[in-house]
């Protein structure tokens, strides 16, 4: 038997406009209503295999549990050969029941399934993970054990020179990424120290980004730095902001060979907008969707250097979320990509037991924050003739860009 298909039984049905079925009354009231009129209202039905056309209908509402609000409706067109009484009421509301438990069924099942698509995600980036921090683990401690074992097998037993100062850059390395680690555990557990204070977002900005400049004018890339004075004082954290902008920053110098970075902060009445873009390598359209995912790496993406755990932008979303901001990426492979920070004006959404008095500070962009010294070294080793760096300026950093990063207090 061919499926009816007319009004009455409308494929989408907008409740708050509803000429067809009273649905929504029924949800509101939670009580089943007759309709006696559905001739007039949709013109004959078909009358099925009894050759009795349904002259009224009963809207019953659904409920999951007995006493809980109606959450769906079921229409059952009647019978003209039955007066509507005791029994009848009770055949419908039995249709009703089941109707409810197949649904009440097929959504546990749906939970289930989603449930365990939950746990497969889980599973793979637990194994992302592991891969990623293995091998960056692996790296640096290589580079201790080699001149460590070539130490020992010598009667002095000493670590001098350059043997010494690879053992020292790259335990560095790998306290940089425990405690990056450390970070983004503490970011996702919701267990972030936060304190927002009204902040110059255009000179700390700037400040941050002009950290990178004779890097990048080594590496021949130009940078341009646009943040215009704001009308008003921006609600950050600062040592939070300094890692979004510095994550940003890092990330677009590590993928571009050629051409410019561009670091530009707009006023947006509502918002303030922050946008760091590059001319690099840019990222396949497919990756674009899961790049802030946590571990989540582009395989095979040509950069500096092949070094990375895949949580620096997740921890650039956990971040900007923090501060009831939203980041977003566009990217073109082979031209370039632009980060785009959007952070609410006011203080209005931020948790005011978290927001603090503002404290002074030292402008930002004296002393090269970890982020600089690493992706120093991403030039360092791809021209063995640049000089190494003093690896030690990682212990003299300004506290609050460091925080987190730097080495543990003793
Ligand atoms: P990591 O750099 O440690 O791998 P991130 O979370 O910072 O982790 O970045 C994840 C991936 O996103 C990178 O591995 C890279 O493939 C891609 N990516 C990030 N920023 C850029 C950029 N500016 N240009 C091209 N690819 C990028």
């Amino acid at each position: 038997m061919k499926a009816y298909a007319g009004p009455a039984r409308p494929g989408e049905v907008n409740l708050d406009a509803d000429g067809t079925w009273p649905l929504a009354e029924s949800l509101r009231s939670g009580q089943e209503l007759l309709v006696d009129d559905i001739t007039e209202r949709f013109g004959a039905l078909p009358a099925g295999s009894w050759g009795a056309r349904p002259q009224r209908a009963c809207v019953l509402p659904l409920h999951r549990t007995e006493g809980s609000p109606p959450r769906a409706v079921m229409v059952a067109g009647m019978s003209p050969h039955r007066a509507l009484d005791e029994r009848y009421r009770l055949l419908l509301r039995a249709a009703a029941d089941q109707v409810t438990s197949v649904a009440a069924n097929a959504r546990a099942y749906e939970e289930e399934r989603r449930r365990a698509e939950a746990l497969a995600e889980i599973d793979r980036s637990k194994i992302a993970f592991f891969s990623n921090v293995s091998h960056e683990f692996r790296t640096p401690l290589t580079l201790i054990l080699g001149p460590v074992e070539k130490a020992l097998s010598e009667p002095e037993h000493a670590l001098l020179g350059s043997d010494l100062e690879a053992v020292h850059r790259s335990s560095l390395r790998l306290l940089r990424l425990v405690n990056s680690l450390l970070e983004f555990t503490r970011a996702e557990a919701g267990r972030f120290q936060v304190s927002f204070e009204p902040v110059d977002l255009a000179v700390l900005t700037a400040g941050l980004a002009g950290s990178f400049q004779s890097l990048l004018e080594d590496a021949g890339l130009r940078l341009i730095v646009d943040c215009a004075p704001l009308p008003e004082p921006i609600y950050v954290d600062r040592s939070h902001w300094e890692k979004v902008v510095l994550n940003l920053i890092s990330n677009a110098f590590k993928f571009t060979f050629e051409g410019q970075i561009g670091v530009v902060l707009r006023w947006q009445e509502d918002r303030v907008e922050l946008r760091i873009s590059d001319t690099g390598t840019g990222i396949p359209e497919p990756e674009l969707s899961r790049i802030f995912e946590r571990f989540h790496r582009v395989e095979g993406a040509r950069g500096r250097s092949f070094e990375g755990t895949g949580i620096g932008l997740a921890l650039v979303h956990e971040l900007v979320k923090l501060h009831g901001g939203s980041v977003a990426v566009q990217s073109t492979e082979g031209e370039g990509s632009t980060f785009i920070v959007s952070l609410p004006t006011g203080s209005q959404h931020l948790p005011q037991d978290r927001i603090a008095i503002p404290r002074k500070h030292e402008a930002a962009g004296n002393s090269l924050s970890p982020y600089v010294l690493e992706a120093a070294h991403w030039t360092a080793s791809a021209d063995p003739s640049a000089p190494a760096l003093a690896d030690r300026d990682l212990f003299f950093q300004d506290s609050d860009v460091s925080s987190g990063w730097g080495p543990c207090p003793s």
